[in-house]
């Protein structure tokens, strides 16, 4: 059903906010489907799958922040989220049979690795899904840009960023404005200098720079991990 992928190895970014179905915590049933999808796009194309896993459904240090709480210690429980779902994620990928490593960029060595890029490499290339936790171990970061520079790092080809309720960049809000207009691709610089949202700048900076394309689509439609990985032409793609 899917085309052979022109991607050897990918890295896919999966927000938070899907994990929770909406709510705080994560729902199993969502993170069942995602891990069922990955594993039928691993299957079907034979690509190379990492994941950067974010955790905008535990906590958002700019969130804690506006509450009275220091940023960089509601970052750092924003990091812990997303290892939390990244447990969860490895949890079902594994009952489909995909073998998986979870490295963090804060080490916790009961629960998983810590970042080894070299290792991740290695991981990869034995058919493993890689799942990065704990962002970039640093506040004031997010797990967008996360995604670019783990990439970037491992040799990605391309970033598969997977949102929630939006299906690609559009030059305005499609919830507020239905005259918005969707970008089929979109160069990094006019990305930025439109001031465009639904991506973190820092990431696609980071990208355009380096010459790295990044996806962006939207995951609610059941199959759409496969056709992204598949490099079928879904969402918006920002590339030079
Ligand atoms: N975070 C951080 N540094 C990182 C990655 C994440 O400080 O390198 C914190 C930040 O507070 C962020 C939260 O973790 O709000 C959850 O990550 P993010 O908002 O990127 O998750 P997503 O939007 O993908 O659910």
């Amino acid at each position: 059903r899917l085309s052979k992928s022109p991607y050897k190895r990918v890295l896919l970014k999966l927000s938070g906010e899907v994990f929770g179905g909406g709510k705080v915590g994560v729902d199993p049933d969502v993170v069942q489907s995602i891990a069922r999808q990955i594993a039928e796009a691993q299957r079907a194309t034979g690509t190379q799958i990492a994941v950067v896993v974010g955790g905008g459904n535990f906590f958002r240090g700019a969130e804690l922040k506006i509450r009275g709480m220091e940023q960089a210690r509601g970052d750092y429980m924003g990091m812990l989220g997303t290892v939390m779902n990244c447990l969860a994620l490895q949890d079902f990928l594994e009952k489909q049979g995909v073998e998986t490593r979870v490295q963090t960029a804060i080490t916790m060595a009961q629960v998983a690795e810590p970042y080894i890029p070299r290792k991740a490499i290695r991981h990869l290339e034995k058919g493993r899904v890689v799942i990065f936790g704990a962002g970039a171990g640093m506040p004031f970061f997010t797990t967008d840009t996360t995604a670019a520079q783990r990439a970037l790092e491992i040799g990605a080809e391309v970033v598969l960023m997977a949102k929630q309720g939006v299906d690609g960049i559009y030059d305005s809000d499609p919830k507020a404005n239905p005259d918005a207009h969707r970008f089929d691709v979109i160069d990094p610089r006019e990305f930025l200098v439109r001031g465009l949202k639904v991506i973190d700048a820092a990431a696609v900076s980071l990208c355009g720079d380096n010459k790295l394309p990044l996806l962006a689509f939207e995951l609610e439609t059941e199959g759409n991990i496969g056709r992204a990985v598949a490099g079928e032409k879904i969402g918006t793609l920002v590339c030079r």
